[in-house]
């Protein structure tokens, strides 16, 4: 009943109503909330979707038993039942269709309707006026709007927000840094690895002054956010987690003192499981909001930990702490459990290394080799970064260290040019080529 009560509410706010109630809610509002949308996600997927109803049928759910996701016990929904049954899942009828990168030809296809999308860019919105952006600011989004999903969420928040703006897509970075004096924008929102290049430019050409960069839709290294916002006169770096599956923004940034993404915990319910005893474990999401696709327990792939200490911001959601990494990159090689995020920590502020880096492991006869892929500036000196890169392996990851030391396995460095690692949208950090 509390969750109909609230749904109504915010289908008549706007976001400054959402955005001025943000950190206002108590957390017993927002836990018996969440389990009222869950049961009737539920039920509702049950009633109305075929996977689900098939799949309950085939595990003798019942559904009118399920009150929290631990009464599903180990039922997931996996990103192969989206690739393989997508339409199966489809409850109303849909207005959009997006569809997960890749050229597999085996691409997850998620539906929505225009309201769905709509009340996305309004929570969107509100989680913007709460960080500090204004009606009065200007936003360039240069989130792409092929086939994928950034580029037009992102144009339904700028639609919400009441801001004046560009949807300018990814196109050359030139394009957006060319037009950012003739229509004053103060907030551009792109891919991470566009932002780089966009302030490489800003770093060649001159700046000015922005107020907020955000990206989203892959990693931002820590590096990049500190260079970034020192070239950008100070602007504000802001991330926020999704995917296409979740369509809507799981979580975000309020501000740069969170640490970690506040779970949007009025449309989804995100769980952690398989976690490790550093409580690290598999992104687990449910759609409390969806009605044309909803997704219960979905793995989304991603390594992560919450955290329910209260954030000094004052928002009362859960924090999601920085993606670690994805489950399927995950190694288990050189003497310990590898992830990128570690990688990334070793690379971070060492000079002359670009955005851009891969591991391989491969077998040299029974040898174990790691082999470092690295892009790197022109005219930096590879023994310099090996030094410094061996120095960082030391000093933050003394049992990896400890493995190269007794040279279980061996290490091989290999630099590129800037640019020319990533073929594809995504760059997998992380190859395993052992066997
Ligand atoms: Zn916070």
């Amino acid at each position: 009943m509390l969750a109909n009560f609230i749904d109504l509410f915010v289908s008549k706010a706007g976001p400054g109503a959402l955005a001025f109630l943000a950190d206002k809610m108590p957390r017993y509002v927002l836990e018996w909330n969440a389990e009222d949308a869950f049961r009737q996600t539920v039920r509702y997927a049950y009633k109305y979707s075929k996977f689900y109803k098939r799949r309950f049928d085939e595990l003798n759910i019942d559904v009118r038993k399920i009150r929290r996701p631990s009464d599903l016990k180990d039922f997931y929904t996996m990103p192969l039942d989206i690739i393989e049954h997508a339409e199966d899942f489809i409850c109303s009828a849909p207005n959009m269709v997006f569809e997960s990168s890749g050229t597999t030809g085996r691409n997850k296809r998620v539906y929505a309707s225009m309201e769905e999308l709509d009340r996305i860019g309004k929570f969107n919105a509100a989680s913007m006026l709460y960080g500090g952006i204004a009606k009065t600011d200007r936003l360039v989004n240069a989130f792409d709007f092929n086939i994928w999903i950034p580029g037009m969420i992102t144009q339904k928040t700028l639609e919400q927000s009441g801001m004046f703006g560009m949807a300018a897509g990814k196109v050359d970075p030139m394009e957006v840094y060319s037009r950012i004096p003739i229509y004053k924008f103060n907030i551009v929102m792109g891919e991470p690895t566009w932002l780089i290049k966009l302030t490489e430019l800003a770093e060649k050409h001159g700046s000015y002054p922005l107020k907020f960069i955000i990206g989203g839709a892959e990693r931002m290294p820590d590096a990049a956010r500190s260079w970034m916002s020192k070239v950008w006169q100070g602007a504000q770096i802001r991330m926020v987690y999704a995917s296409v599956e979740s369509t809507g923004t799981i979580a975000y940034e309020a501000f740069n003192e969170c640490e970690g993404y506040h779970i949007d915990e009025t449309n989804f319910i995100v769980e952690i499981v398989d976690a490790g005893e550093d409580g690290y474990g598999e992104v687990v999401f449910t759609t409390l909001s969806r009605r044309t696709m909803p997704l219960i327990r979905y793995k989304n792939r991603d390594i992560s930990k919450i955290t329910d200490v209260k954030c000094n911001c004052g928002l009362p959601y859960k924090r999601l702490a920085k993606i670690r990494g994805r489950a399927d990159e995950l190694v288990v090689a050189s003497g310990g459990n590898l992830y990128p995020l570690m990688f990334e920590n070793i690379f971070k502020d060492i000079d002359g290394i670009a955005s851009d880096w891969q591991i391989i492991f491969r077998l040299r006869g029974i040898r174990e080799v790691m082999e470092i892929n690295l892009e790197v500036r022109e005219g930096v000196l590879g023994d310099v970064i090996k030094k410094k890169v061996f120095a960082n392996i030391k000093s933050r990851y003394p049992d990896l260290w400890k493995n190269m030391e007794i040279a279980i396995f061996e290490t091989d460095f290999v630099f590129h040019v800037p640019g020319t690692l990533r073929s594809d949208r995504k760059l997998l950090r992380l190859i395993d080529k052992r066997s």
